[in-house]
């Protein structure tokens, strides 16, 4: 069977899960590959095994937290020439994308970035992506070279497939311009607690009908009731009351999650363009009329004061 390079996401060997949802994705068009780069390929390896990595190919070297992208690219490369997969499956994180899109071009290959699904076709692995605003799904097959795809957290659950996990070292040599660029500082943003927002199963988002800052808490509890993510639109950044980094849409972060809770959020294109992929959509606003409702599974038509506060405290109770 042939083989498919999964990239692997992780801190210092923690396996981050969109990892684990490659590697299931994978296992549909051939035998996953992982690509360990970096310090802690012993905690990883074990994982990666049990979510179907036949092989962990490993690689330490301080260029790869000394250097922006260009090392790891010098060692997926290697990893490559070593394996001559089928496919490249590599996260749609911001530097994923920058690692995909380099790797593409040094073995001339195309690509094919924010993949929702992936199935074997008959001439190679069909990605499914999700375009303009979400009001399309195209499929799409790359037809020049080995296909390198970047796949969106949330695009598949995570199935455990116990396989071997050999782990090999794989020699990488860098080149000229992997020390180009030289990261300086590093500054760990403070952790709120609650998983990343691109990542999250479930995001309760709230909007301009929060109406302050200092009621941004009303979700914050109904999040943290769920294990969830906490997002925001635009209108409600922009008024300073959650930050930016929290924003969810066209010119915020893409989200799929499980469930995506909207509340006092009208539901503008822009904001759908980041959320609409979500598999269960709610909405909590108090005006019928509002274009969200159009895209929810379930609507709530109501003050999210009076609503939020309740599904916040029924959530609680059956948890015991
Ligand atoms: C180029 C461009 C890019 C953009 N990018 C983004 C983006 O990335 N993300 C994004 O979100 N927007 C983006 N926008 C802005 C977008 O067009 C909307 O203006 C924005 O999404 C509106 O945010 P909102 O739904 O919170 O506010 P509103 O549209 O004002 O809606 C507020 C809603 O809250 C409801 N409400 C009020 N009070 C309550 C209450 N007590 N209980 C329940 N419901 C209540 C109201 O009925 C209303 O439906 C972009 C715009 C442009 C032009």
């Amino acid at each position: 069977m042939a083989e498919v390079l999964v990239y692997v996401d992780h801190v210092d060997g923690a396996v981050r899960k969109p990892t684990l949802e490659l590697l299931t994705l994978a296992r549909r068009i051939g035998e996953p590959v992982a690509v360990h780069l970096g310090a802690g390929a012993d905690a990883a390896a074990p994982v990666l095994a049990e979510y179907g990595a036949v092989k962990v190919l490993t690689a330490d070297a301080p260029e790869f937290a000394d250097y922006l992208v260009v090392p790891k690219v010098d060692a997926l490369a290697a990893a490559y020439k070593a394996v001559s997969p089928a496919a490249v499956l590599v996260p749609s994180s911001a530097e994923g994308k920058e690692i995909a899109a380099r790797l593409a071009v040094r073995i001339g290959s195309g690509i094919i970035t924010d993949a929702v699904d992936l199935e074997a076709g008959d001439e190679g692995p069909v990605a499914t992506q999700s375009v303009f605003a979400a009001s399309y799904s195209t499929k799409s097959r790359v037809t020049t070279g080995t296909p390198v795809i970047t796949v969106k957290p949330n695009s598949a659950a995570p199935e455990a497939a116990p396989a071997a996990g050999t782990v090999e070292q794989v020699a990488v040599t860098f080149g000229e311009l992997s020390t180009g660029t030289k990261v300086v500082s590093r500054t760990p943003r403070e952790s709120t607690g609650r998983p990343e927002l691109t990542e999250a199963a479930i995001v309760v988002s709230g909007g301009r009908g929060v109406n302050g800052a200092e009621n941004f808490p009303v979700i914050e509890a109904l999040a943290d009731s769920l294990g969830a993510a906490v997002g925001a639109s635009r209108a409600a950044v922009d008024a300073g009351w959650y930050p930016h980094t929290n924003q969810v849409g066209q010119t915020g972060k893409s989200v799929s999650p499980q469930l995506y809770i909207a509340a006092g959020i009208s539901g503008a294109i822009q904001h759908r363009a980041g959320m609409q992929t979500s598999k269960t959509i709610v909405a909590i606003n108090k005006d019928a009329e509002a274009p969200i409702f159009e895209l929810v599974d379930y609507g709530v038509v109501g003050d999210l004061f009076e609503v939020v506060p309740q599904l916040t405290d029924e959530v609680k109770s059956r948890k015991g």
